[in-house]
């Protein structure tokens, strides 16, 4: 049977595509594997300037304590691999890189996140146009 599935992931629009992938990484944020990545990162901190923050991190990348509601979990390898376009991969793929093991989640800070997600990008453009 040839009968066409939204659910395929090539037959849908970037704009759906986009949608969903934000869809499951709203689910993700909301997940215990999450939350325990980033309760793992709480430290014994407190900084006499911001007595209000009283949840501290350490950012495994920075190595500086930051507020615990400025840490991410971080996929240290990246759910959607920099060789891989998303519309290549089935939607159980993308879930399953999303909640992986435990070892591939780092807790790390919005800033460095930041940081990777530009350099993962780069990649991302290098290896498009190597393909090509
Ligand atoms: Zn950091």
């Amino acid at each position: 049977m040839s009968q066409k599935r939204i659910s395929d992931n090539k037959n849908m629009t970037p704009k759906e595509r986009n949608l969903l992938k934000g869809a499951i990484r709203r689910v993700f944020s909301r997940s215990d594997i999450r939350r325990a990545v980033i309760e793992a990162s709480r430290i014994e901190h407190t900084e006499p300037s911001r007595p209000r923050v009283t949840k501290w991190s350490l950012c495994g990348t920075c190595k500086k304590f930051i507020p615990t509601y400025l840490m991410v979990a971080d996929h240290i390898s990246p759910l959607i691999p920099v060789d891989t376009k998303l519309e290549d991969m089935t939607w159980d793929t993308v879930i399953d890189n999303t909640w992986c093991e435990k070892n591939n989640l780092m807790a790390i800070c919005k800033d460095c996140h930041k940081i990777k997600t530009k350099s993962e990008n780069k990649l991302r453009r290098r290896s498009k146009n190597g393909s090509k």
